[in-house]
């Protein structure tokens, strides 16, 4: 039987993250001012962001170098494993061959910290003292805290109240790296007294969250905001994942057939896709891509490609991007991280120009195989990474009906220890569907901001 675990020794981690933006047959259109419609500049968005992730953000270079004191950091967890899922294979009766790169390892528990490290320090470097930031499931906040306790910034963070009340063990982490947390909407910000005064029981909403802290960061000299996902560079800074995993997957002796990868905002998709999306851009290798999504809330799935903002109170840029609105309310299904509105812009374009794919799952066949994946490889999955384990095991199990050896590999984007309350409520048969219902989404996008995406 050939490996189980793959590993690349310190030495071999990448030294460059690597930009899609150099290869893409078609950029995505620029961001636009949310008051004058114009596209954004570099000095829009120094209020809130550092000169050196503004210049990430919008550069064209394949290679952008990973300074020292960030590649210190990473080799905490980093290079991380790639595993081959013998036993899942097993179980499943399946030829194929199943692969998967494990985030879980980094002491977020997620692959966040691969991007918190990085902004904590290109802000600390700009002379930052504070960073504010929104969170869903936990995850990023969490990571963000950490990052921001390794470079001595203080970190305030905004948590949707759904997740502060479903998911407390991770506001109990924050608090131990030493960031202040707050249950969005609060009565810290306008944006957030705002909706409160109009839905005193608002479960709250990543745009929400975004609102808050991106007020916050705006209003003060010494602040800046971190986002944990859908911008350019952290996308950037999360192709450590997929440089590794090629190199591993190269050691193991196989080529993906299929490279797959839940989307919340599509940071994770993103680091383990776009090393392969050059392969397929610019090498001209058969690779499908495969982006997963709750049928919850289908942004890329059944969303739609236009501009709009990245949050509710329409503070931040119109970006170009598949979107369900931003007012839209998704249902507090327990993949918290799966249930922003919109999409990162570099994943939206892929898919549009039918470079990348999307699918999209319901929660309890979601939660079932990520049981089935715990069962045979004994790795409690994030809920919001079962999403890509879903889509795993229904190739595999398409391969088994076809007869076809193919190699699949996919995210395992973070560990599910504290999303136990979740797997509770699964075995308890407490779990419901929520397909979006047409009315609602057609309801959203009605009021989707005027702008012709051309
Ligand atoms: C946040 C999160 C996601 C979703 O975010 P992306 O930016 O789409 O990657 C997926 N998996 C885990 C474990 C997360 O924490």
């Amino acid at each position: 039987m050939s490996e189980t675990k793959i590993l690349l020794a310190e030495k071999e981690m990448p030294t460059h993250w690597y930009n899609i933006q150099a290869d893409m047959p078609q950029l995505p259109r620029p961001p636009l001012h949310p008051v004058t419609g114009k596209p954004v500049g570099p000095d829009d968005l120094k209020a809130i962001f550092p000169t050196s992730l503004i210049e990430q953000e919008m550069t064209r270079e394949r290679w952008v170098e990973i300074p020292e004191e960030v590649r210190e950091i990473y080799r905490l967890w980093r290079p991380s494993p790639l595993h081959r899922a013998h036993r899942l294979e097993k179980a499943l009766d399946t030829p194929a061959r199943i692969f998967y790169k494990y985030e879980g390892v980094s002491p977020a528990g997620s692959h966040k910290l691969n991007t918190a490290v990085p902004q904590a320090y290109f802000n600390k470097k700009e002379g930052i003292k504070r960073l504010t930031t929104e969170t869903g499931a936990g995850q990023w906040g969490v990571a963000l805290s950490q990052a921001c306790n390794f470079f001595g910034l203080e970190c305030t963070v905004y948590m949707v109240k759904v997740s502060y009340h479903q998911k407390p063990y991770r506001r109990s982490m924050m608090e131990i790296f030493g960031a202040k947390v707050y249950a969005s909407p609060s009565e810290q910000t306008a944006a957030g007294r705002r909706i409160l005064s109009a839905e005193p029981d608002s479960p709250g909403s990543l745009g929400i969250a975004i609102s808050e802290a991106v007020e916050d960061a705006a209003g003060r000299e010494d602040t800046n905001y971190a986002l944990g996902s859908v911008l350019n560079h952290v996308l950037l800074h999360q192709t450590v994942i997929g440089l590794e995993a090629r190199e591993q997957m190269a050691k193991a002796g196989y080529y993906p057939d299929v490279v797959i990868a839940c989307c919340g905002g599509g940071s994770n998709f993103g680091g383990l896709v776009f090393p392969f999306a050059h392969d397929k851009l610019a090498r001209e290798a058969k690779v499908r891509l495969v982006a997963v999504e709750p049928s919850a809330c289908p942004t890329l799935t059944r969303g739609k490609f236009a501009y709009d903002y990245g949050d509710v109170a329409g503070l931040t840029p119109l970006l170009p991007m598949y979107t369900l609105g931003a007012e839209f309310m998704p249902p507090g299904i327990h993949a918290g991280g799966l249930r922003y509105h919109g999409d990162s812009p570099l994943v939206s374009q892929l898919v549009h120009d039918g470079v990348a794919e999307a699918r999209a799952f319901n929660q309890t066949d979601v939660f079932q195989s990520a049981i089935m994946f715990a069962r045979s490889e004994g790795i409690v999955p994030a809920p919001e990474s079962a999403h890509a384990i879903a889509c795993a095991i229904q190739e595999a199990l398409a391969a088994r009906e076809a007869g076809e050896a193919k190699t699949i590999l996919f995210n395992l984007s973070g560990h599910g220890f504290l999303d136990l309350p979740s797997y509770d409520a699964y075995l308890a048969g407490k779990l419901e569907d929520y397909p979006l219902p047409e009315e609602e989404l057609a309801r959203s996008l009605s009021r989707l901001p005027k702008v012709d995406l051309g």
